[in-house]
């Protein structure tokens, strides 16, 4: 597989450094508020890239945080810690606010078939680890003291700058728009690792340490709970593209020094999730979340679909006239894979394998999601067997995570339902396109064989037959193709 990779800007050929297993982590949500649909799109991402991993055979152990403390509202370690903000927000503790939109998230993640890793692990954990860390930086003179916090020293590293080419100036942190400078820096870059100073007094959790009571920064708890869980190195870490800079090359900055020796190869970055006015993001106020969606009549799903769609490398945009296409695009392929008929036949090996072959050429080419739906297409339209066809949907699926088989199941369950009433009959083409002078055909011989009018049921058909259509009768309704 070709995985392009942040760090050398290029796509490289994915080879794990144990055979036996690819480690990987993703950054985690702050559960201070509900992850919005944005966020969303980057965990759909890297659910896809786990279970494709797995899909090729790899073993694959994923670990994921959960920040809990320490997230400031500016990413340049300014302002009020994000967890504290939320508290007060609803008039709840700390602890209160991170259980329940820890709980919101992975009922979110469930709606939309993201795999919760094989380890979550909530920052507030982890505490010994960072003062383990951050202990030998300051030993190794990577770290110093100042003003109450332990800060890393950006000066100490040849280059720090991982993940672009762009000005230095421009990505000053200290100095962007908004944020205060922080004068204990030594180096406008220098980042906090443990604060026993913030300007809010009233940080709600707080640690014993050897700078004194106080909390990690932000960034030293992926470092730490990715080595707790995953050891000295790692395969593959994940995140939105926001987090690359500083987070994750602050990330690279302290783990390399503390380890000394390089830390993770593969570095994923997942482009944001836009609206017509911007990106989407918490502190603008005006976010969409899954529930939003489902209050809407939306299946989570579709919007799942919607992001595979398109590639994780490119910026998304979100309008509902978007959601729309990608939901009847959803509805449209269920009701051709409920059409199929379970159980016509041995699944052909050959077609499995010829199918798989343009499924894995799409997602080994650096996960291009949209030609693995389009894929889908291909398995419905190709020359075998419903079995087969069925059983390779399935595979796909174990990949892309659209519950196909589930709600195909379902579908043909309601039209079972439906027909028994009497109210609804299938019309499915075969190659997925609409023609209404087809369907009313269609409808009228349905009418003709209700009323045990066979013969014009069979004049019907005839006709359909010399226009050049082929009608095949499936369980409530008829499937029709071009001949
Ligand atoms: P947060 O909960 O803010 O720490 O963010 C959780 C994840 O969502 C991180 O990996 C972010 O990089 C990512 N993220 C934030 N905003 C967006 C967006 N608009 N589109 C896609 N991913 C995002
Ligand atoms: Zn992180």
């Amino acid at each position: 597989m070709y995985l392009y990779n942040s760090a050398s800007r290029k796509k490289e050929l994915f080879v794990p450094n144990h055979p036996d297993i690819v480690k990987m982590y993703t950054c985690g949500p702050t559960v201070y508020h509900y992850a919005h649909i944005g966020n969303l799109r980057s965990y759909i991402m890297e659910d896809i890239l786990e279970k494709y991993l797995r899909f090729i055979g790899y073993n694959v152990k994923r670990v994921m945080n959960i920040t809990d403390v320490g997230h400031l509202t500016s990413d340049a370690d300014e302002g009020e810690d994000k967890m504290l903000k939320g508290a007060r927000r609803e008039h709840k503790s700390v602890l209160e606010i991170a259980k329940f939109y820890t709980d919101a998230f992975f009922s979110d993640c469930a709606k939309l078939n993201i795999k919760t890793p094989d380890v979550v692990e909530p920052a507030t954990n982890c505490i010994d680890v960072y003062i383990k860390i951050i202990t030998k930086l300051m030993d190794t003179g990577y770290a110093y003291f100042a003003g109450g916090n332990v800060y890393f020293d950006t000066s100490k590293l040849a280059r720090y700058y991982v993940f672009n080419d762009f000005n230095a100036e421009d990505l000053d942190v200290g100095v962007r728009e908004g944020v205060e400078e922080d004068t204990n820096k030594r180096n406008k870059n220098d980042f906090v690792l443990w604060f026993t100073k913030s300007k809010f007094e009233d940080q709600a959790l707080k640690w014993d340490s050897p700078w004194g009571v106080g909390y990690p920064g932000w960034h030293i708890e992926c470092s730490g709970i990715s080595m707790k869980h995953l050891g000295e190195d790692l395969d593959i870490h994940c995140g939105g593209i926001d987090n690359a800079f500083p987070h994750h090359t602050n990330e690279i900055a302290q783990s390399e020094s503390y380890l000394g020796h390089k830390w993770c190869n593969w570095w994923m970055h997942v482009l944001h999730l836009n609206t017509t006015s911007g990106k989407m993001s918490k502190s603008s106020g005006e976010f969409l979340t899954v529930s939003l969606l489902e209050q809407k009549g939306y299946d989570p799903l579709s919007y799942r679909l919607f992001c595979l769609q398109s590639h994780y490398r490119k910026s998304l945009v979100f309008s509902w006239e978007n959601l729309d296409n990608a939901q009847t695009t959803y509805q449209k392929l269920i009701a051709r894979i409920a059409a199929l008929k379970p159980g016509d036949g041995a699944v052909d090996e050959a077609a499995v394998e010829a199918l798989k072959a343009k499924f894995c050429a799409a997602l080994d080419n650096d996960l291009n999601t949209s030609l693995a739906v389009t894929a889908l297409y291909d398995v419905l339209k190709y020359p075998t067997n419903d079995e087969t066809r069925l059983f390779v949907l399935g595979e796909f699926d174990k990949v892309l995570g659209l519950s196909l088989l589930e709600k195909a199941a379902a579908k043909r369950e309601e039209l079972k339902k439906q027909a028994v009433t009497g109210t609804e009959f299938a019309i499915i083409s075969e190659s997925g396109e609409s023609d209404a002078a087809v369907e009313e055909q269609i409808l009228a011989r349905q009418a003709a064989k209700k009323a045990k009018n066979f013969a014009e049921a069979d004049r019907i058909r005839d006709e359909l037959k010399a226009a050049g259509i082929e009608l095949t009768d499936i369980p409530h309704g008829a499937k029709w193709k071009r001949i």
